[in-house]
């Protein structure tokens, strides 16, 4: 169990540990789950190797949605029957239709124990107030966060239905010490506090836990959220489909996935082939405890780089070096140069007079082109593009708009507008 561990990541027998629960989780999904039952009926199970988990088919996003479509509501990817299920959730349908997603009471308890990993490595301890700056809607968000934060033994406060200006009064009135929010969030709080003269550095917040989005293993946007808030910030990452499952460490230099409770692979998302180490490609993951919604060779859509290097932290599970550099859904092709928005995002922030920006795909005689909306007080539009032109690789014109009239956002920001003539 993950809930027994007290030092994240350490372990001498991984590839053992691994191998016996995705046997376990195999055999058992291969006969009790109608999705996988179907999926992998030629296979005979237990396999010998984790390495040959490679030869069973993978699932995508797609797939499940057309099976929930064709068995309505929840589709045939449950283990048990309905009345071992307790919670529900559902994907926050940027894409595409909304996934629905249920958990039985031991994998909901599973999601807290990789929730408990995250908050171990931030160094979160009963004796923290966590405040959560979220919703609590169906989308699953810091719901995860919220069950886990009550296992350690913390105090937790929720911020649901609130304004920003009450949150922030919340977590200043009730001394948290500890923020979940996105990193927009954090970086929107820190706008609130300025119009209202609140410095955050001296609330009795120290450290940041952000999901959602990957700005916190972005170190433009780390460093600005750090030093508004005079906190150290840990990113994490999960997904409502596959759970939560990677954290960053001390040494910020990427996300550790949980191999513990995670298996990973990074593919070619074209030839769906293994990428070589130091080359980019799609995550690919396979929840070992999450009997309740399995998800085998699952393409998460999340960019990342193949990488065997060691984390000086100490924490010897995989480390995908900067974190997700991107969504595969988010690229776009422009004059023949691949965008994503992170990286536009991560050169944004590296000007702390920007407030809030909106990137804008166009057509323009026959061309697609890019431009960036900034919102800031100072007019470094010229500066902003250079940098641009410089590391993007393509002119991006940079306009000025007027204070507050981009949206914000608490959770999954849309700050892409694709007005492209073939869309
Ligand atoms: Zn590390």
């Amino acid at each position: 169990m993950v809930a027994s561990q007290q030092q994240p990541g350490l372990h001498t027998n991984l590839s053992d540990t691994q191998l016996l629960k995705l046997n376990q989780m195999l055999v058992f999904v291969s006969q009790n789950n109608e999705f996988y039952r179907e999926k992998l009926n030629n296979i005979s199970f237990p396999i010998h190797s984790t390495k040959d988990l490679q030869e069973l088919p993978f699932t995508t996003k797609a797939e499940l949605v057309e099976d929930q479509k064709n068995f309505a509501p929840h589709g045939k990817n449950h283990t048990f029957t309905k009345s071992e299920y307790v919670r529900y959730h559902q994907t926050s349908g940027t894409t595409g239709r909304p996934l629905k997603v249920m958990d039985t009471k031991e994998s909901w308890s599973w999601w807290e124990d990789c929730w408990l990993e995250v908050f171990r490595s931030s160094g979160v301890t009963k004796e923290d107030t966590v405040y959560l700056a979220f919703s609590f809607g169906p989308f699953i968000g810091f719901w995860g966060a919220f069950e886990a934060a009550k296992k350690l033994g913390a105090l937790v406060i929720t911020g649901g239905s609130q304004t920003s200006k009450e949150r922030l009064n919340s977590l200043i009135d009730n001394d948290a010490t500890v923020l979940l929010g996105t990193p927009s969030y954090a970086l929107h709080l820190g706008e609130v506090a300025k119009q209202n003269n609140i410095d955050l550095r001296e609330t009795g917040v120290k450290k940041i836990i952000t999901a959602g989005e990957p700005g916190g293993s972005v170190p433009s946007i780390r460093n600005q959220i750090e030093t508004i808030w005079g906190a150290t910030l840990f990113d994490h990452v999960g997904m409502t489909e596959m759970g939560a499952y990677g954290y960053s460490c001390s040494e910020h230099n990427g996300l550790h996935i949980n191999e513990s409770e995670f298996i990973a692979e990074v593919v070619n998302p074209d030839t769906l082939k293994s990428v070589e180490i130091g080359e980019r490609g799609e995550l690919v993951l396979t929840n070992l405890g999450r009997y309740g919604y399995p998800l085998i060779r699952y393409r998460t859509g999340d960019i990342v780089i193949h990488s065997s290097e060691s984390c000086p932290c100490g924490n010897t599970y995989k480390l995908l070096p900067k974190g997700i550099i991107g969504r595969k859904d988010d690229m776009v092709v422009i004059r023949g140069i691949n965008i994503y928005p992170s990286s536009i995002e991560a050169i944004v922030r590296e000007f702390s007079a920007i407030t809030e920006y909106r990137i804008i795909y166009y057509t323009k005689g026959g061309m697609d082109q890019i431009k960036l909306q900034i919102e800031t007080n100072v007019d470094i539009s010229s500066i902003v593009a250079t940098h641009l032109r410089d590391r993007v690789g393509l002119r991006i014109d940079v306009e000025v708009v007027e204070t507050n009239i981009l949206p914000r956002f608490d959770m999954k920001a849309r700050r892409v507008l694709d007005k492209r003539d073939a869309f």
